[in-house]
């Protein structure tokens, strides 16, 4: 949804903090706006709507919308018939002390009443209403998934469920985001179908815990659906190629998917695992019901059904009593795993969570420091993971011309990584096909592939 001028009646301008949910979200509220009307704009000064979609599993990510909302303050006093609204987990965590903290702001509008913006904006817009929407439900309403989000490119983000029953004591989402509930099977493959239909080849079932997908059933008779059958379901899609999903609760991971990984083509060999931890004192603080080897042992038995399987995950340092020895244990760990990619945070207090109230806060510099060093030795583990694709062939699936060179052509291998590549005179190459590429050379955000005699394999 991309501005068509500054002649357009109604312009909305969407910021989105945080998670690929509520990247997902914000893409359901923009088909949601499109369908009655609003043009998407990204100066926030042209438009008569403004949408904050927020985070709050971080401190930084939740500051920064206050001081986007302080900048808003003038724009709101200049033009009155501006509407200002926070969505997503910061609405739902503050409710109306949000309208309180902010007298300026029209709306609070948690995850699951973002289906009803139209309504809630018809409330708000003559300015005699303000609005908290923060209602929680633990089903799915019929109409919270009517504005899928609107497909560009081969790639698409599907939500499977929302919310989370895990309670680990670092993490607020399971208050913001509610139980977990997941949409019913034949809802979500209907969806992919109509997006493949559009072009898309590739999608990625995204929720909190995916692992623990269960779908209601009206009668005990009916067919029970786990997650492994939902993707051997959305598998049967003609014309998907590529099936990835996020995110993976240890725990949760059984024996049934990590066979998917080696006997379903289509679901691709990468997997996003977070272990937060390699010790098991602050696995337990944290309350994530694993031990470190019986993380280590799903890892091996991932990576004995596929060869090669790229491998990534989340690590929290300067958990509050994290020792020397504990970070050690995390250092160790990442030295067995080898993980592609990982994605490393200090501990961030969230109110409302238990390890808020934890004594033996370990302080910033320990952690920054901690922080540093299990990031260097990542970064190299990286390094040397891409170092050994070079040489070897993989298939890419080309999604449009290189950021760095519009002359040239990119796209993502199974594992994520992004591969540029020059346009043969020989092959009409499109956004879409999968092509597989030779990988000559190696850098530290990409790959650079040249064509194998191979050539096209699928389009
Ligand atoms: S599994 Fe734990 S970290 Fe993940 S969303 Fe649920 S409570 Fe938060």
């Amino acid at each position: 949804m991309q501005s068509s001028g500054s002649y357009a009646s109604k312009r909305v301008y969407i910021e989105t903090f945080g998670c690929q949910m509520n990247e997902n979200d914000s893409d359901r509220v923009r088909s949601l706006l499109t369908s009655i009307g609003y043009v998407e704009t990204q100066v926030p000064e042209n438009s008569e709507l403004i949408l904050l979609n927020t985070c709050t599993v971080r401190d930084k990510a939740e500051q920064k919308v206050y001081s986007l909302l302080g900048r808003f303050r003038k724009l709101k006093s200049e033009r009155p018939s501006l509407v200002i609204a926070v969505l997503g987990c910061v609405a739902q965590q503050q409710g109306v002390e949000l309208l309180k903290r902010v007298p300026f702001l029209d709306m609070v509008v948690g995850p699951q009443n973002l289906h009803r913006l139209g309504d809630l904006i018809e409330t708000v817009k003559d300015g005699s209403e303000r609005v908290v929407a923060t209602e929680q439900s633990e089903t799915i309403e019929a109409d919270e998934y009517t504005a899928p989000a609107s497909v560009d490119g081969p790639k698409a983000f599907v939500p499977i469920m929302r919310g989370c029953n895990n309670f680990c004591s670092y993490c607020i989402v399971p208050y913001t985001r509610g139980r977990e509930v997941s949409r019913g099977a034949a809802e979500i493959v209907g969806e992919i179908s109509g997006m493949v239909f559009r072009g898309v080849k590739e999608v990625t079932l995204i929720g909190q815990n995916v692992n623990s997908y269960a779908p209601f059933r009206p009668r005990e008779t009916e067919p029970y659906t786990d997650f492994a059958g939902l993707l051997e379901e959305v598998a049967c899609i003609d014309g998907l190629e590529r099936i990835r999903f996020v995110t993976s609760h240890p725990k949760d991971i059984s024996k049934r998917l990590i066979r998917l990984f080696g006997s379903e083509p289509k679901i691709v060999s990468s997997l996003h695992l977070p272990v937060q931890s390699g010790s098991d004192r602050i696995l337990e603080l944290m309350g994530r019901g694993y031990t470190a080897s019986e993380y280590l042992s799903k890892v091996k038995l991932l990576k004995n059904a596929s060869r090669g399987i790229s491998l990534s995950s989340d690590i929290i340092v300067g958990f509050p009593g994290e020792t020397d020895k504990d970070f050690a244990a995390t250092m160790a760990l990442i030295e067995e795993v080898r993980y592609d990619n990982l994605f490393s945070f200090k501990y961030s207090p969230r109110p409302g969570t238990r390890a808020a109230l934890f004594e033996e806060q370990v302080e910033a510099e320990v952690a920054s420091e901690r922080l540093q060093i299990l990031q260097k030795r990542q970064r190299e583990i990286s390094a040397e993971n891409s170092m050994a694709l070079k040489g070897s062939y993989i298939e890419v699936l080309v999604e449009g011309p290189s950021k760095g060179d519009s002359e040239e052509k990119s796209g993502r291998t199974p594992c994520n990584r992004v591969v540029n590549f020059s346009d043969l005179p020989d092959f009409n190459v499109e956004v879409g096909d999968l092509v597989e590429l030779l990988i000559t050379d190696v850098y530290p955000n990409s790959l650079r592939g040249t064509y194998h005699e191979r050539g096209l394999l699928c389009s």
